[in-house]
């Protein structure tokens, strides 16, 4: 087969990319290795990023997002620090006067990749090639030569967009990424039903408790009073202290004065899984001689709030933007590329800057306590974290020193 753009994995990332291409009237295939409906480990939290990237592609998919039933539509967040204070910040101020359009939602992995690939089927511009596990690659004069193990199948692409996410051997055995445990997460997965508590507007929470600094435990309201539960901690604070998440979250879960009450009748459904987070906390080269990495496979999830879904539809839309570019200039060399990494990092860098600052806070817990306890009583400050998940300038000063040096002593 033969085709100008190849995407390897069908996850957000990937059908993302090719939905973007299809707009643009640019035939290309997209291969995956799993046959959809498939599960992906995941908080299942989407940001307003999401849908606000899906409407720019196309305004009628964001609008079948918005009427799926498989969603919870979420209004915000609670964190809880270690001091056990806890502060609910919605992600619109005045929310409850009008909840028309709700940009925040819980919804497990299994139907939303699935929603994605159903808009990819949609397309005629788009091959979707299910099942096919791409192991070899090789980078002729006449562009990339790919298959699967057996050779059953054989693509010829011009370009390859590489979206087959945080375990890509691409990623590291051609773009030369490695793994690096402060710039990795290891996070776990499970679902429970009957979880008491849970806000009536379903914010998802995130509970930072002593014994599991500097990690956290999530919990994410589904529909039908299920919940998505999970823990997640960098590899290094994880491998040195030699954490074994899954049991950390039982024990806390089984334990902890708060949570044992809260997951009484609770009841586990399925297993427990894990998997990788590749973090956007160091810059990286995202491209190469006809190729570009996109979402998980370029290592660009939010460092502190673990969000790499809209991060990868994010990047996918700019792959897909310069794929088109590189056709029209005949030229797909890797000075070409630098392109990517530039709208890649002009957009997304700032906030990933951000976060990194913000994740090292939370080796601070005495910061995060008082913080909190004021949060709780003060509403200017509510309204300024509520401000902050739109405006990247307001998350600026929440990584300034001075800024909390002012909050605390400034009183
Ligand atoms: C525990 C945990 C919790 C998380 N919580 C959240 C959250 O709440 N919100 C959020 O926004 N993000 C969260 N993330 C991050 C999020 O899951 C990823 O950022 C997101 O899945 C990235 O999308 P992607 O398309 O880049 O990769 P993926 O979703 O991993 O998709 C990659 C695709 O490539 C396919 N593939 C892999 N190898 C090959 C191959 N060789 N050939 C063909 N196909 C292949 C796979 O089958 C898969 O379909 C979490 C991650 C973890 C691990």
């Amino acid at each position: 087969m033969e085709t100008k753009v190849c995407i390897i994995g069908a996850g957000p990332g990937g059908a993302t990319a090719a939905l973007q291409l299809a707009n643009s009237g640019i035939e290309c295939i997209l291969v995956d290795k799993a046959t959809f409906p498939r599960d992906k480990v995941c908080g299942d939290g989407l940001s307003g990023k999401v849908l606000t990237l899906l409407e720019r592609i196309d305004p009628e998919i964001g609008k079948r997002l918005q009427a799926a039933l498989f969603k919870a539509d979420s209004w915000g967040v609670k964190f809880v620090a270690p001091n056990r204070i806890g502060m609910d910040i919605p992600y619109k101020l005045g929310y409850q006067t009008d909840k028309s359009n709700p940009r925040g939602f819980v919804c497990k992995r299994i139907d939303f990749d699935n929603f994605l690939v159903e808009e990819v089927k949609r397309r005629k511009e788009i091959t979707l090639l299910e099942g096919v596990n791409i192991d070899k690659y090789m980078l002729e004069k006449d562009g990339y030569h790919i298959s699967d193990k057996e050779n059953k199948i054989k693509i010829k692409a011009d370009i390859l967009i590489v979206a087959n996410g945080a375990h890509s051997s691409f990623t590291k055995d051609v773009a030369g990424i490695k793994m690096e445990p402060q710039h990795y997460v290891a996070g776990i997965r499970a679902y429970y039903k009957g979880i008491t508590d849970l806000h009536p507007d379903n914010f998802i929470e995130l509970h930072f408790l002593k014994n599991m600094l500097p990690g956290y435990i999530w919990i994410f309201p589904l529909p039908n009073g299920e919940a998505n539960v999970g823990v997640g901690m960098l590899s290094n604070n994880a491998r040195n202290k030699k954490v074994n998440l899954k049991q950390l979250m039982l024990d806390t879960i089984a334990n902890d004065p708060v949570m044992k009450e809260r997951f009484k009748d609770a009841t586990l459904a399925g297993s427990i899984d894990g998997y990788g987070l590749p973090l956007g906390s160091k810059k990286r080269k995202l491209h190469g001689n006809r190729f570009m990495l996109v979402g998980d496979a370029a290592f660009l999830i939010d460092p502190f709030t673990g969000e790499g879904i809209g991060n990868a539809l994010y990047s996918a839309r700019i792959a897909a933007q310069q794929a088109i570019a590189a056709i029209e200039a005949n030229d797909f060399s890797d000075t070409f590329f630098e392109k990517y990494d530039n709208e890649v990092y002009r957009i997304l860098g700032p906030e990933l800057q951000m976060s990194t600052k913000l994740q090292k806070l939370i080796k601070y817990p005495w910061l995060f306590n008082t913080l909190m306890k004021m949060g709780s009583r003060n509403q200017q400050l509510k309204e300024l974290m509520s401000c902050m998940f739109h405006e990247v300038d307001l998350r600026k000063k929440l990584s300034q020193p001075m800024f909390y040096f002012k909050l605390l002593f400034n009183r």
